[in-house]
């Protein structure tokens, strides 16, 4: 419930201008909730109108893109790019090609992401980009033809300087490849422009990893922190076959704990045995091929119809790491009962307000989105860092950045926590931690 009267008139602000985008709602709601205790003790933020201007992006630009399939016809796409806020860096955030987006799913992963690369410590502002282009079934050369498309109109609206994009789903290392070969050619310039290139041309080693580890890392620290505990012979539910969940699946196995699911849009694994992940990455990284695959690979294991019955495996920590919203309050109250305890967020807002109510009740030790999977955005931070220098730092370094990014996630949210009188709560504190040194910033450069 809000009670501060300021987050009131702000939300209701919202609410009025952005009633027909419900996930950008949502995540609106969350954050300002948390921001209570934190505004009504800092009415500089009000003075300036802080939180107005939070929740309003900068600049929304959405264009048409033209492409032709491999049968010679034109298709037509809607493509985005929402910069949400530079108070502390050019806007940086991934692009999402998924029929399910529009203006209000590209706005709540924005908004999402000025607070979540605030958390990282490196000067990133937020954004984010997309289309509802259905990279499903299409060939290699009209995934191609598609990016070149997006790119073309794209290019005037990025730099290196200004606005950095990267992956998000349905957009790698391949998509990424097409785009950037796009960018230089129009633009005639080699820089850092995105993040998640190929090694051969600027990227970072370790970036492919790095949300799923970083996943881990901070899910690790908070267990460590708060329970004095860790992952070793704990059982693992993980949704997703993507980067994140593949690289997830594979920390958290290293960390001694044994995974027992995966998923796609169509339905989910269970392996009593635990996951072998070298079939998964086959299936998904290989040939681009459907997680039942490997059901009829490995013996012993399960394939059920249904993304959603993955929540109803028991297990002790829930990693989500498919999509928005993808658990709801029945399946909160599923993995509850049947013995979770921990719930740390690999995707962007896979909970849904009812699901972390859930958790709340029940002492479920819940790591938002916006730290637990901060990972990715930050190594991309760390990608940029080495583009401006023209080196590359080795694994091995990047790895160990991104640990202690992670770790100090964990510690800035609870010390914010702490502070706001909501001890030993994650969400509140990351909340809390990213705003202040967005807030800070835009009261300091004026309106
Ligand atoms: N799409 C990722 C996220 O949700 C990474 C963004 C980036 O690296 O810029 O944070």
């Amino acid at each position: 419930m809000l009670t501060d009267e300021y987050v009131k008139r702000v939300y209701a602000q919202v609410e009025q201008r952005d009633g027909d985008q419900p996930e950008f709602l949502q995540a609106v709601r969350e954050v300002l909730e948390s921001l209570e205790p934190v505004v009504a003790k800092h009415p500089e933020y009000e003075k300036a109108g802080v939180l107005e201007r939070l929740v309003e992006p900068e600049r929304v630009v959405k264009f048409r893109v033209a492409w032709t399939d491999d049968e010679g016809n034109v298709q037509v796409n809607r493509g985005y790019r929402v910069q949400f806020n530079s108070a502390i860096g050019p806007y940086k955030g991934g692009l999402r090609f998924h029929p399910s987006v529009n203006e209000g799913v590209i706005k709540f992963l924005g908004f999402e992401q000025i607070l979540k690369n605030s958390l990282t410590s490196l000067p990133m502002g937020g954004g984010k980009g997309g289309s509802d282009f259905d990279p499903k079934g299409k060939s290699d050369a009209e995934v191609m033809r598609f990016c070149q498309a997006f790119m073309t109109e794209l290019c005037r609206h990025i730099g290196q300087f200004t606005d950095v994009p990267a992956g998000d789903i349905n957009v790698g290392g391949r998509e990424i490849g097409y785009l950037f070969g796009q960018y230089k050619r129009i633009r005639d310039e080699y820089s850092g422009v995105l993040t998640g290139k190929g090694l051969e041309f600027g990227g970072s080693l370790a970036r492919t990893e790095a949300t799923g580890y970083g996943l881990c890392y901070y899910t690790a620290e908070a267990l460590r922190v708060l329970k004095n505990d860790s992952f070793k012979g704990k059982t693992v539910a993980i949704s997703g076959s993507g980067n994140v969940a593949i690289f997830a699946t594979e920390k958290a196995q290293a960390l001694g704990a044994k995974v027992v699911t995966a998923s796609d849009s169509n339905g989910y694994i269970y392996d009593p045995n635990g996951i072998q992940l070298d079939v998964v990455k086959d299936i998904k990284l290989g040939h681009r091929g459907r997680i039942k695959e490997y059901a009829e690979r490995v013996p012993g294991s399960e394939y059920h119809e249904g993304c959603k019955g993955v929540w109803t495996v028991p297990c002790d920590i829930a990693l989500p790491c498919a999509t928005q919203n993808e658990i709801d309050e029945e399946s909160a109250k599923t993995l509850v009962a049947n013995g979770c305890t921990v719930v740390c967020e690999g995707a962007n807002m896979p909970s849904t307000p009812e699901a972390i109510a859930v958790y709340q009740a029940n002492n479920v030790l819940y790591g938002p989105a916006k730290a637990a999977n901060a990972g990715g955005v930050a190594v991309s931070g760390l990608e940029m860092s080495q583009n401006s220098y023209r080196l590359s730092w080795s694994f091995e370094e990047v790895d160990d950045k991104l640990k202690s990014i992670m770790e100090n996630i964990v510690a800035s949210s609870l010390a914010a926590a702490k502070e706001y009188g909501h001890e030993g709560d994650l969400m509140l504190g990351a909340n809390a931690a990213g705003f202040v040194k967005v807030a800070n910033a835009m009261v300091a450069q004026g309106v």
